[in-house]
């Protein structure tokens, strides 16, 4: 069991920590010493694995799992939708006399074969060549999944067609892992430094609200889209300010320590835990990881923030927008290039050395950001992030970059390129002037800024709550690496020759001066930056339709192929499915709000008219006027809002045919209206579904 063993005087919280998990501690402790060696070297210098130890490390996982009490073994992996997938297999094998024996071979552990024809393929895959195969990603640690009497062992996964395309979100993140590390590497060696190694880092910050379970079984929309499509704010919202780190009700509490607990078990390092700013809204934060593994491991948050919350009867939404009218919710993505002998590349240093390099990061950064900032939005497009970008509570659709003043100046101070700066009276040159003392970023300095300098990392918040940070992260990393390989090329020739720093000065010179226009330090929510961006020509583009246009252009087709992420065919499925998956969203939310219309309100509405013209007409039968006008003009009221629906039903039911998700969104809209309208007025012990008041509210059982 995940909970019941921890009060066991031994089982401190250290020795528990990654105890369900296949991790580096348990392969010293179950493998051969050479075998461990070859698995280090893959896990922490990114070589390639000798297969050869296969059927060891196999053997090995099987004895640990069986010992977990595991029966089965899956291969875990992220298909193109946002989910993961998950095909058991027995551990038995017959042994030729009637009984069974525990297998798990090298190859079971290497690839696995699962049918893949009903996964999204976005046309890659016709049916006739279902098959699909995933092969083992030995990096990302292998973990055992438990409910309260299971236990499973989980492969962690890539997942590709017959003809070697990748059908999941992993294949293309690592190998968008392998271009930034190469040319970083590159960048890095004409500062004379030979790196052992380049991680890309990734800390996602997780909102979800918490809703307690029986309110959500009466909500078909909670149930059926994550989002409610009706629902009129309560007069206490999230205006006081007094959820965001208020102090953390004891049933939530409760809650968020068994979820620790069982993250701790799988070796997933939970850290951070709060109130976010919307009532019934938290966050959980683990510390940052390897991407790849930092993007399993988000995935295990998310899913066990799902499994755990129904323990306390609540359920978790990770919708990016249950609620209409009250914060959305995101996951911020923390992301840094980084090397085991100097830490985070996106760190000021402190030396004139530090800086250069610093800054020729920072530059490469600016330049990425502006030039793919369309690229970055499509990343991030999905019908429930719409509601949130730019909705005065998120990150604007805007992408842009927030500095700070300091660095700004800085920045400012090389565009002036050793000229007098008439702002500041001063110039950077590189390599000989030191780098003012930076403040350190605290947490939210600007919370409205889609991509944050914080210090020694940028924080991508426009993320979706309900996505991985799988494909966002795979564009960053690759537009990333583009911007590294045109400076690697500018400085190799000049690379250890005295020109090397006049050089890197007109180079950054250059690309700050092209790409700055993406600086935007001031509020992100505001309409003058709307209109400022626009005059800077930076692209807003607000719907999930219009970001994904970039994903099909022959420039992001070249650079995806450039880097070896992405084929033509794999950047054009991932289009089709993020389509498709919108389109049918929207189809699933117009269908839903329809049916909630004529079973579930119109009906409620009818008995409200039923009972007030049932007052009047006693009223009347008694011969009294008193009460008369009062009834009479609730009925008026209610029933002049009744007779707007039937029109709003049929404009819906029209759009739904129509198939066209702009109409099928307006006409959702304009449903709603009626009903929040009604629901304000309606009888409250008549109006038939949980209210916002009720819903947004944890109390205490
Ligand atoms: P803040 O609250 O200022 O955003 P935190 O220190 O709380 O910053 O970090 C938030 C997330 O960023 C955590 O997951 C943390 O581990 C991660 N993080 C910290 N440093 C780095 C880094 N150099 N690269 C990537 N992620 C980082
Ligand atoms: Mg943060």
């Amino acid at each position: 069991m995940l909970t019941d063993n921890i009060t066991d005087a031994e089982a401190t919280l250290e020795a528990r920590y990654g105890c369900d998990t296949f991790g580096i501690k348990t392969m010293e402790k179950y493998l051969s010493k050479s075998a461990f060696k070859k698995m280090m070297l893959t896990i922490q210098k990114g070589g390639k694995l000798d297969m050869g130890i296969a059927d060891e490390v196999a053997q090995a996982m099987k004895v640990w799992a069986l010992s977990k009490g595991a029966t089965h073994y899956t291969h875990w992996f992220q298909p193109l939708s946002d989910a993961t997938a998950e095909k058991h297999d027995s551990f038995v094998e017959p042994d030729r006399k009637g009984g069974m024996i525990c297998e798990f071979t090298g190859k079971n552990l290497i690839q696995a074969e699962p049918d893949a024809s009903s996964f999204p393929s976005g046309g890659i895959r016709a049916t006739f060549e279902a098959r699909g195969y995933t092969a083992w990603d030995p990096t990302s640690p292998a973990f055992i999944k438990r409910t309260a009497s299971t236990a499973t062992l989980c492969i962690p996964t890539a997942f590709c067609s017959y003809t070697g395309e990748a059908l999941d979100k992993k294949t293309p993140l690592l190998r968008s892992m392998v271009a930034v590390a190469k040319q970083t590497t590159r960048v890095l060696n004409c500062f004379g430094i030979e790196p052992s190694c380049v991680e890309t880092n990734l800390g996602a910050e997780q909102e979800y609200f918490l809703i307690d379970r029986n309110l959500y079984l009466k909500r078909p929309d909670l149930i059926e889209t994550g989002r409610t499509l009706f629902g009129c704010l309560p007069p206490k919202h999230q205006q006081m300010e007094d959820h965001y780190f208020g102090s953390i009700k004891e049933r939530v509490l409760e809650f968020m320590t068994s979820v620790d607990h069982a993250l701790w078990d799988l070796g997933v390092p939970s850290k951070t835990r709060h109130n976010e700013a919307a009532p019934g809204q938290f966050e959980i934060a683990p510390l940052f990881e390897a991407c790849n593994v930092a993007v399993d491991h988000n995935v295990m948050i998310m899913d066990v923030l799902e499994r755990q919350a129904l323990k306390f009867n609540l359920v978790c939404l990770l919708h990016e927008k249950p609620y209409t009218s009250v914060n959305g919710s995101g996951k911020h993505n923390n992301w840094s290039l980084s090397t085991p002998e100097m830490g985070s590349l996106f760190s000021p240093g402190k030396t004139p050395h530090s800086n250069k390099l610093f800054l020729t990061f920072l530059a490469c950064v600016i330049q990425c950001i502006d030039k793919h900032a369309d690229l970055l939005r499509a990343s991030i497009s999905k019908a429930g992030n719409d509601h949130r970008l730019g909705a005065a509570e998120a990150p604007p659709a805007i992408i842009s970059i927030f500095l700070g003043d300091e660095l700004t100046d800085i920045i400012n101070q090389i565009k002036q390129g050793g000229a007098q700066c008439s702002a500041s009276k001063t110039t950077m040159e590189l390599g000989v002037d030191v780098l003012p003392e930076l403040p350190k970023d605290t947490a939210d300095r600007n919370r409205t800024s889609p991509f944050a300098f914080t210090g020694n990392k940028f924080e991508f918040r426009a993320v979706g709550s309900s996505q991985t940070c799988a494909w966002p992260m795979t564009v960053l990393n690759t537009i990333m690496a583009e911007a590294l390989d045109e400076v690697a090329t500018l400085l190799e020739p000049v690379a250890g020759t005295p020109a090397f720093n006049k050089t890197l000065q007109h180079i950054l010179k250059d690309m700050l001066t092209a790409h700055d226009r993406v600086v935007f330090n001031g509020n992100g929510y505001s309409q003058e930056w709307v209109e400022e961006a626009a005059r800077r020509g930076l692209p807003h583009i607000k719907t999930t339709p219009e970001a994904l246009d970039v994903l099909s252009r022959e420039d992001s087709i070249a650079l995806m192929e450039k880097y070896g992420v992405l084929s033509r065919s794999e950047l054009l499925a991932r289009k089709e499915i993020q389509m498709e998956n919108f389109e049918k969203l929207i189809d699933i939310e117009a269908k839903t709000c329809l049916n909630m219309l004529n079973t579930i309100y119109m009906p409620a509405i009818a008995a409200q008219m039923t009972d007030i013209c049932g007052t009047v007409a006693s009223i009347q039968a008694a011969g009294i006027q008193a009460g008369l006008k009062a009834a009479s003009q609730r009925a008026e009221a209610i029933g002049s809002l009744y007779d707007e629906l039937p029109g709003k039903v049929e404009a819906l039911t029209q759009a739904i045919a129509e198939g066209n998700p702009t109409g099928m969104r307006a006409a959702m809209e304009a449903a709603r209206e009626v009903v929040d309208a009604l629901e304000a007025i309606v009888d409250a012990d008549l109006w038939p579904v949980p209210t916002y008041a009720q819903m947004l509210n944890i109390h205490s059982k």
